[in-house]
């Protein structure tokens, strides 16, 4: 209780400066001024308590904001590329220099628990440095031989960017995003999701304060019906750079035809964890458990269909249960916390809402299945649920269908392995899957035949940065990671050069 109590005056220290004053736009290198403007209510997910007033913006403050990343791209985009390496690790340094802050303050306004946003600018921090050092090869390209040519490929930034991100980890998605298209050379707007946007504000401070130049980081505040549909409309965004559920991802598509915006859409999933008879037992265990209850099970890879063997399915799924019953449910800022409140009210509903789902279907609710009434560190008026685990079921059932987004499990047996895969694949998402098996033939056969973006042998969700990240299906399209990263936010563009020998079509000559 006295690392809570001390977090949560370090944390109160620094909200202050968003309970006081409304949460503006940062344009241009400047916040923009509160006079008049519409705001919304930011609510903590720990008791519903206001967190203070952020402006909605209007398509005007996003006009404002593009062609603020417009003037500056030509500088942003002819500067050299160790210069901005430069900049970028300066940047990365501050935000491990500020990781504290960012913490108190993700774990606030998400009710992610501390023990995960404790990492989150080292990890932030990472995405920058790992995209800055690649900075200076950006552009680099193939030579492509002919015999009387030679075609020579160069990569320029595309332009200015959007990039829109959900509110379920924000600082770690945004950094995820906004680093490799600065180190590409684009500007961006970004817009944060409107139920966890104090993040985004920190780290547009941190952009000047690492002495990023006027109009290359930009950030409007708002939702996404107005801001974030303006921002995808808007002429001078050439890439639109999004996190978020499909249905959504469909809505950006649709608004960003109009101009031609190429987009990368990293969107929801329904993500298959498949753990065979001959799987390491205790690692699997950990693996599953750890995989849909941490982050509160608000991730996109949350592994949340567990697909278990029949020989092994009564002695694990009596293990599983005994761990969900006894996973610490808690106030955010405590560092004993496994799994905080969610999000907000609404989504809350929405989760407890496959509870009578499961039921109706057939499903039994084993585990949790109730908000919880509170407790010491626990206030009754947060958004906590009870981890739930939901067994006896089959893929057909809605909760095996549809994303849950929530500390919730569902449970399904299958023999053999070529049912484990049709179940697997009967989904329309296709963003990342995991199977225990220590028979490695058949994780060659189920790395070909699983359809998924993302598949994880033995592991729980392994981040390595070069890789390519990003689902199939309705769960999205582009990658991110490394070098696909830069194919998206950059041009290519071919050159082809002539050696002077070869014979030019002659039209119109006389004789
Ligand atoms: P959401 O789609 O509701 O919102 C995401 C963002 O889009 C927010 O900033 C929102 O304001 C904005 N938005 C909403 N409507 C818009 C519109 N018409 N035009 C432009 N912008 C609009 O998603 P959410 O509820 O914030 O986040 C949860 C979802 O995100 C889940 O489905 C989850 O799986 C997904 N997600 C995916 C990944 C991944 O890498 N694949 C990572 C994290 C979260």
């Amino acid at each position: 209780m006295t690392d809570l109590k001390n977090n949560m005056a370090l944390a109160a220290q620094h909200l202050g400066r968003f309970r006081n004053q409304p949460l503006t736009h940062f344009i241009n290198g400047e916040w923009t001024s509160s006079a008049g403007i519409k705001t919304f209510e930011n609510l903590s997910p720990i008791d519903n308590t206001s967190l203070g007033h952020v402006a909605a913006g209007t398509p005007a403050d996003v006009d404002a904001a593009c062609r603020a990343a417009a003037d500056a791209f030509p500088a942003w985009r002819d500067m050299g590329g160790p210069e901005r390496r430069k900049l970028l690790h300066k940047l990365a340094d501050i935000l491990v220099k500020r990781a504290d802050e960012i913490a108190m303050v993700e774990s606030t306004d998400c009710g992610q628990a501390i023990r995960f946003m404790k990492q989150a600018a080292q990890r932030g921090a990472d995405n920058f440095r790992f995209f800055a050092d690649k900075a200076p090869e950006a552009r680099n390209g193939q030579a492509l031989y002919q015999p009387e040519h030679t075609n020579l490929t160069m990569r320029t930034p595309i332009g200015p960017v959007g990039v829109i991100t959900p509110w379920n980890t924000p600082f770690m998605l945004s950094t995820w995003k906004i680093a490799p298209a600065l180190a590409a050379g684009c500007t961006i707007v970004h817009k944060p999701a409107e139920f966890s946007p104090l993040s985004a504000a920190l780290l547009a401070d941190i952009s000047k304060e690492a002495g990023l130049p006027p109009g290359v980081w930009n950030l409007v505040n708002g939702m996404g019906e107005s801001a974030g549909k303006a921002l995808t409309e808007h002429p001078a965004i050439k890439a639109l750079a999004f996190v978020g559920e499909s249905h959504t991802g469909t809505l950006i598509t649709i608004q960003g035809a109009a101009t031609l915006k190429r987009v990368h859409l990293e969107l929801g999933g329904k993500n298959p964890v498949i753990v065979f008879d001959d799987a390491d037992f205790e690692r699997a265990l950990d693996a599953v458990v750890f995989m849909i209850y941490s982050l509160n099970g608000q991730r996109c890879t949350s592994s949340s269909r567990l697909l278990v063997q029949k020989g092994i399915r009564d002695k694990f799924i009596a293990a599983l249960e005994q761990r969900v019953r006894d996973l610490k449910v808690g106030h955010p800022l405590d560092p004993a916390t496994e799994v905080g409140p969610l999000i907000h009210p609404s989504h809350m509903e929405k989760v407890l809402s496959y509870v009578d789902a499961a039921r109706e279907d057939g499903a039994k609710v084993a585990v949790g299945g109730k908000r919880h009434a509170g407790g010491p560190g626990i206030d009754a008026a947060g958004n906590y649920v009870h981890p739930t685990l939901f067994t006896e079921a089959n893929n057909n059932m809605r909760i095996a269908r549809e994303e849950i987004f929530g500390p919730v499990l569902t449970a399904i047996s299958f023999d053999t392995e070529e049912e484990a895969i049709n179940i697997a694949n009967d989904s329309e998402y296709g963003l990342a899957a995991y199977a225990w098996t220590s028979d490695v033939s058949r994780a060659m056969r189920l790395a070909q035949k699983v359809q998924t973006g993302m598949l994880w042998i033995n592991s729980e969700n392994n981040r390595n940065l070069p890789s390519p990240f990003g689902g199939i299906k309705m769960s999205g399209i582009g990658r991110d990671g490394g070098d696909y990263s830069f194919e998206f936010y950059m041009e290519t563009k071919n050159v082809c050069v002539a050696y002077g020998s070869h014979r030019v079509p002659q039209l119109g000559r006389k004789g």
